[in-house]
């Protein structure tokens, strides 16, 4: 089952941990989601979670075009 990751306005307004992943099947994959603290006002993000797997440090989608792999995971599409 495919990972999503999302990104909640809501937590990153008070700057909290803003983005969270689910797994969910690809046919509900543009399906909203609430984050866990229950907010809804949530974005879902391009799902590279797997790929390089971004624990830690580090803030690669934050980085502009042409760094890399995706192009607004940082958000900046939303
Ligand atoms: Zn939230």
């Amino acid at each position: 089952m495919p990972r999503y990751e999302f990104r909640c306005r809501e937590c990153a307004r008070v700057g909290g941990h803003a983005t969270f992943e689910v797994d969910r099947p690809m046919a509900a994959a543009s399906d909203p989601a609430d984050c866990p603290q229950g907010h809804s006002d949530t974005i879902k993000l391009l799902s590279t979670i797997s790929l390089g797997g971004r624990a830690g440090g580090g803030a690669p989608a934050m980085a502009p075009a042409g760094g890399g792999g995706g192009c607004c995971g940082g958000g900046c599409c939303g």
